[in-house]
């Protein structure tokens, strides 16, 4: 069997007028004669929606319930999606995934997708059908509904695609495919043709939304070819592959930048053993990422200041946790959340030296100041003023030669 999972994103479904415009793209996939497994987000903004009025509720709204709460826009696309089909003389049904069911492990609003149930499926489409598949939902092994986190639905794609062994894998979404940067932040962005898991998932993880980074994972594990393209126009986008089927001249292949970070510094820390230890533990355990640090060499011997980043959301709580910690001594603690983090990412730094000192050069020469870095193989990243985003990414764009 010819199999290939169609994702429609948010946007791509977000009014009846472009579920029609959807439908029109899978009947063009049956008349390549495929089976097609079609999987939707919920209309753009219905997510959003459910969140804010699970806060409205309670601010320790029950995860279980945010779960069955948040996934149901899924629900109404998919019928959207598959009545559209039907009255065009398809034959089509929605599947809500604990029908199917996509079994999925680990906490709520996070959950993973270990398995997915073939037979139904299967036996649907040898019976002609088209299946339009709950993205974003699953069900864990207690019958209770879970959610794979946002923008999930890239990872049910994903395993679709595993499961059912697809030929292709499509991520229809509102941009043409992956771009060097964000082009809705910087005109000069560069669609780019052919992208390994490893820059995909570092560009995912550092702020480039247009893919879910779980679901890169998902895919670098598997093997999975993923497409990125548009639902709008219909022209080619951008191949997601392993690294061994990508001739990449380019030293730097994408940039990203953050919105959602929030620094904070702690002055004065006794310089010991196991102070850091013990500032973050309770954070890890209130499941709070720590992404960047810094601590300063203490001048005197005695006291250092400790700097680290975390999710804007999360300022509150670890606020809370920090006070309340007996564990550590300082003088201040100082937040800011007007801060963002810019970072290069490309495989072609690990052969070409002198990127780091171009990327700091080029925010010097633009009197942009660099408060936080960090790197790994593939990438740096630097944390800057919020106000600074669009004067480093357009620089630092052109001084690595993505403008062309
Ligand atoms: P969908 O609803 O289809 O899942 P998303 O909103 O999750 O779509 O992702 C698409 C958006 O990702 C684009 O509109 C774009 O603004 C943003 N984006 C961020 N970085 C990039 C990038 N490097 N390339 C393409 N799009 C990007
Ligand atoms: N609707 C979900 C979200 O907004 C899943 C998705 O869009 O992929 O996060
Ligand atoms: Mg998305």
């Amino acid at each position: 069997m010819k199999i290939v999972v169609l994702k429609f994103g948010g946007t791509s479904v977000g009014t009846t007028k472009k579920i029609k415009k959807v439908s029109e793209i899978i009947s063009s996939y049956i008349r390549k004669k495929y089976k097609v497994i079609v999987v939707s987000s919920a209309m753009s903004g219905v997510t959003n929606d459910l969140v804010n009025k699970s806060k409205e509720i309670s601010e320790n709204f029950s995860s279980n319930e945010y779960d069955v709460l948040v996934s149901s826009g899924e629900q109404v696309s998919c019928a959207l999606i598959a009545g559209r089909l039907k009255h065009k003389g398809i034959k089509s049904r929605s599947w809500l995934a604990w029908q199917i069911p996509i079994m999925t492990e680990g906490q709520n609003k996070n959950a993973r997708i270990i398995k997915i149930n073939k037979r139904k499926i299967l036996h649907y489409l040898e019976s002609g059908g088209i299946p339009i598949i709950t993205g974003f939902q699953g069900i864990d092994f207690d019958q209770r509904i879970t959610t794979i986190g946002r923008g999930g639905s890239d990872a049910s794609a994903i395993m679709l695609a595993k499961f059912f062994n697809a030929e292709k894998c499509i991520i229809y979404t509102d941009v043409e495919g992956i771009y060097t940067t964000d082009p809705n932040k910087l005109r000069k962005a560069k669609k780019i043709k052919v992208i390994s898991y490893e820059e995909m998932l570092e560009m995912a993880s550092l702020g480039a939304k247009v893919m879910q980074p779980v679901s890169i994972q998902d895919a670098r594990l598997n093997r999975i070819d993923i497409e990125v393209r548009s639902s709008y126009v219909n022209r080619s986008g951008t191949l997601i592959t392993k690294k061994k089927n990508i001739k990449n001249n380019k030293i730097i292949t994408g940039i990203t930048s953050t919105q959602n970070d929030a620094k904070v510094s702690l002055i004065g820390v006794k310089d010991k053993p196991g102070v850091a230890a013990s500032i973050f533990k309770p954070l890890s355990k209130n499941l709070i990422n720590v992404d960047m640090v810094v601590q300063n060499i203490s001048a005197n011997g005695k006291e250092t200041d400790l700097t680290f980043t975390i999710k804007n959301e999360d300022l509150n709580r670890t606020k809370k946790i920090i006070k309340s910690n007996i564990a550590i001594n300082f003088r201040k603690m100082i937040f800011d959340k007007n801060v963002s983090k810019i970072s290069i990412i490309g495989v072609g730094m690990v052969t070409t030296p002198g990127v780091t000192y171009r990327m700091f050069q080029t925010l010097a020469d633009k009197k942009i100041n660099i408060q936080v870095i960090s790197t790994s193989e593939i990438k740096i990243s630097v944390l800057i003023n919020k106000k600074d985003i669009k004067k480093a990414l357009s620089a630092l764009h052109k001084e690595f030669n993505l403008d062309k």
